[in-house]
């Protein structure tokens, strides 16, 4: 591959894509080769199945709207199941079922001892309550909830896996395409197949994202809420009397300089104080205040040890200004990498197909929260590549690009194409 271009583009991150290329991964570097080749777009079945979804343009966009307005938002998914699983099944998979979850998982078997493969797209959005979703269609745009996040990927997914069996594709892996539920809670279908299953798999591949943004690695969370309380006081007999407000800004002000590591991507670690509040009246000293932590890191190690600074921070301020001190921090969501991930030749191989398709702003890290999380916590080789490109996600004016969705489909052809 093309080092230097690759050092230019590879991450987000800039000059830290570099200094990671040139120190962390020179040693894995030639194990893996990205599995694209520019020849493969000539080739017969790839023309075929590229030819196949601009001839079913309209009648692929018209399912989308269809898939959209079944309204599914997390828990109540089993009405776009039941149409997936139709589909799935007149599509010709192997074998089709919806299982003690609600996942719809569809078979597509290989031919030789090739790899186990998840390929996957949420079914649910974060819609809770609206149970009319009308779309509206205006030039290039679809607009409605769930239009983009993530029901544009049942769609990828739908037509990716009729194209392929169109033209005659035989996988030589074994896929495993499946509509899950519950991603918006926390990729409670993708965790829940991953435990009960006893088929061990060697990559997870998730739909989900905008075009263009490939993460191999499972962002943590370990932020939270911190609040300090102290008996209060009228103005007037307020000297002496411990201000849980003071040891709020005390507290800011020293969780703002704890030092956080940007580099490498597979260390990067941000703490943002994103709410403050406290107190009921001007007249009186605070009895109780508060403010909120997001802390986000590519490692686990960093994240505990960032979470160790704060715990200590505000025990010394609630000491310190004489009140008390009630933290709740995330415990529960962890960062996970592989290491070698980010040269493997899965994720070369959606880089290369990214950059042929010309698709802009490419970003390429660590920093992943979908279900390819659940993958990587696992300890599979996981990625997500993105959907379409939109705008307002997770809102009732969410938008997506109907031209973005036909080249994040050629994305995933591409790339199972590449895999066999
Ligand atoms: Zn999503």
């Amino acid at each position: 591959m093309r080092r230097a271009e690759i050092m230019k583009k590879y991450f987000k991150f800039g000059l830290l894509g570099i200094i990671v290329f040139s120190t962390v991964s020179l040693a894995s570097l030639k194990g893996e080769e990205s599995l694209f080749k520019r020849e493969m777009v000539n080739s017969p079945l790839v023309r075929e199945v590229f030819s196949f979804i601009a001839q079913n343009r309209e009648k692929i966009i018209q399912e989308w709207i269809y898939l959209t307005e079944i309204p599914a938002p997390s828990g109540h998914e089993e009405k776009r199941a039941e149409y997936l699983k139709k589909q799935f099944e007149a599509s010709g998979l192997d074998e089709v079922f919806i299982d003690t979850s609600g996942n719809v998982i569809g078979i597509w078997k290989g031919t030789g001892r090739g790899k186990k493969i998840i390929i996957s797209a949420h079914m649910d959005t974060v819609f809770q309550g609206v149970w009319e979703i009308k779309v509206k269609r205006e030039g290039n745009l679809l607009k409605a909830p769930g239009i983009g996040d993530d029901t544009a990927n049942l769609v990828n997914l739908l037509w990716s896996i009729r194209a392929l069996k169109q033209a005659g594709f035989k996988p030589k892996n074994t896929y495993y395409f499946m509509g899950s539920v519950g991603e918006e809670v926390g990729f409670v279908g993708m965790e829940a197949f991953l435990d009960s299953t006893k088929e061990k798999f060697d990559l997870v591949i998730a739909l989900d994202g905008d075009l263009g943004k490939v993460h191999y690695g499972a962002l943590g969370f370990g932020g939270g809420r911190i609040t300090f309380r102290g008996p209060g006081a009228h103005t007037m007999q307020s000297r002496g009397v411990p201000n849980p407000n003071l040891a709020v800004a005390k507290a800011i002000e020293r969780i703002c300089e704890i030092e956080l590591r940007s580099k490498p991507p597979e260390k990067w670690t941000i703490i943002n104080v994103g709410m403050i509040g406290g107190g009921k009246v001007r007249n009186a000293v605070s009895q109780e205040s508060y403010f909120t932590v997001d802390l986000r890191s590519a490692d686990q190690e960093e994240l505990k040890k960032a979470q160790r600074k704060i715990k200590k921070i505000c025990q010394d301020v609630a000491a310190d200004v004489g009140v008390e001190l009630k933290m709740n921090l995330n415990e529960r969501s962890k960062a996970y990498q592989i290491p070698g991930a980010g040269d493997s030749f899965l994720v070369r191989t959606v880089f290369d197909i990214l950059k042929f398709l010309e698709v802009k702003e490419i970003e390429v890290d660590p920093l992943g929260s979908t279900e390819a999380n659940a993958g990587i916590e696992r300890g599979i080789l996981s990625v997500n590549l993105g959907r379409t490109y939109g705008r307002f996600k997770h809102t009732l004016r969410e938008e997506a690009e109907i031209d973005g969705l036909f080249l994040a489909m050629k994305q995933i052809l591409l790339l199972i194409y590449c895999l066999k």
